[in-house]
């Protein structure tokens, strides 16, 4: 369940503590914000790995970092 103050890590309860579960969201967050795709410039990346994205439109395998493209 997404919580005001933890997002979507609040699906952890009241377990491993405010800070950590505050860190997971905010990579959720991330991970869930639309990318651009620099070859065709459309906000379909999908993550598909740690650090791979795929354009959904060009099929373009873009590199980058583990939980955002930039
Ligand atoms: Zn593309």
């Amino acid at each position: 369940m997404a919580t005001k103050k933890v997002g979507s890590a609040g699906r952890f309860g009241a377990r491993y503590g405010a800070k950590i579960r505050k860190a997971v969201a905010n990579v959720e967050k991330l991970q869930k914000a639309k990318q651009a795709c620099p070859v065709c410039r459309t906000g379909n990346v999908k993550r598909v790995a740690k650090g791979i994205y795929v354009c959904r439109k060009c099929r373009s395998k873009i590199t980058g970092k583990a939980y955002t493209l930039q």
